[in-house]
């Protein structure tokens, strides 16, 4: 048992798999039917000492174990279209964000992967101050539970019905908890979310999406392409130079044969920069023979660093060029405009307003 008392002490008592709970039971000389108990309580983001059918004495020992907690920091309600942007805090005070979105066919949950961001992408909000850290698995699983409870559900059904990874965050750059919390969260015996609900969406770190394919459930990938040649990308992702288009757009061919799942490029429309007809063509040369789809994003404007949004009538235009040209595409709703709804813009505002109260 000397092994699993090693891996307690790096794992949080909600980041651990179902195998890994019935070695905790094991462990503490429980009988075997308490691991799915257990586990059922944690996918409900339950803390130990309100676990009710577990005996006192085994919920004390589980209460020493190190747990990944999270609470509602800030939450504001978009007036237009019921979004709900969160603020949420880590258990040693961090922020990250989430995005609550309704949809006639469910609700989607953005959420975030990281504190901030390492990648550097010219046109983020999430990367200025860099990376602070990356989430457990327990945490992003408690991030979701956290939402239920806030919107609670009636009995037998979910808030969350569909997880997107498209908070702060490079969700590859943070895989081993990344996948894991994609376990979690399908897991039938838990919180047991369909695959086909999930979509992860990266900078493009081509080597880990073949790692991926085999480490990971299913999910739609949704790569951030936003340019159509490497000179341009390179100039406002600098991820870039490291793994060139071609690099991207291979893995997720391989990606999309093996899964069998359609690839989303995501393609945030920069006026003057990469939404004229000649970018949209290069764009759709390349795309042709990827079982794909490009998902077009008006930016939202970055007045330091001079880059501003085509109008939402001319990305009309664009997805109107991109179908002429046999690729399938739609302009990104714009949801919780209102409040801040994009990447990073309000967990620095409240950071702001934190730093200008304590100072
Ligand atoms: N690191 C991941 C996921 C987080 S970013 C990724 O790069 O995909 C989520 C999405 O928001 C990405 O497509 C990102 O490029 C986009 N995004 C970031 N800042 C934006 C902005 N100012 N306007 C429009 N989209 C933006």
């Amino acid at each position: 048992m000397q092994e699993l008392s090693e891996r307690l002490k790096s794992l949080q008592l909600n980041s651990m798999t179902l195998d890994e709970i019935t070695e905790l039971t094991e462990f503490f000389s429980q009988p075997k039917y308490r691991a799915k108990q257990l586990f059922s309580w944690l996918s409900k983001g339950t803390m130990p000492m309100d676990m009710l059918n577990l005996p006192m004495a085994f919920r004390k020992e589980l209460d020493a174990i190190p747990f990944g907690k999270v609470s509602i920091y800030a939450k504001r309600k978009s007036m237009k279209d019921d979004t709900v942007k969160y603020l949420f805090e880590l258990g040693d005070g961090n922020i990250v964000e989430g995005v609550l979105m309704r949809y006639s066919y469910g609700n989607t949950l953005c959420l975030s992967t990281q504190v901030g961001c390492r990648m550097g992408c010219a046109f983020c909000a999430s990367t200025l101050e860099g990376c602070v850290r990356s989430l457990t698995s327990g945490e992003m699983l408690q991030t979701v539970n956290t939402v239920e409870a806030d919107n609670p559900a009636p009995e037998g059904k979910r808030c969350v019905t569909n997880i997107v990874l498209m908070g702060s965050g490079e969700p590859l750059d943070n895989y081993d908890n990344v996948v894991r919390f994609l376990h979690l969260i399908t897991c039938p015996d838990g919180f047991n979310m369909s695959s086909r609900n999930i979509s992860l969406s990266t900078c493009g770190l081509a080597d880990r999406i073949y790692t991926f394919v085999e480490d990971a459930p299913h999910v739609t990938l949704s790569i951030s392409l936003h340019a159509p040649n490497d000179e341009l990308r390179s100039s406002i992702m600098p991820i870039n130079k490291k793994y060139p288009i071609a690099s991207v757009l291979e893995a997720a061919k391989y990606y999309a044969n093996i899964t069998k799942r359609r690839v989303i490029f995501e393609y945030a429309l920069i006026s003057g920069k990469n939404d004229d007809i000649v970018s949209i063509r290069e764009l759709a040369h390349r795309l042709r023979g990827i079982n794909c789809h490009v998902n077009l994003i008006p930016l939202n404007k970055v007045v330091e660093r001079k880059l501003f949004g085509t109008s939402r009538a001319d990305a009309y235009k664009v997805q109107q060029q991109l179908e002429d040209l046999h690729i399938s595409a739609t302009v990104r709703r714009e949801m919780g405009a209102d409040i801040d709804g994009a990447c990073g813009q309000l967990r620095r505002r409240a950071i702001k307003e934190k730093d200008r109260e304590e100072t």
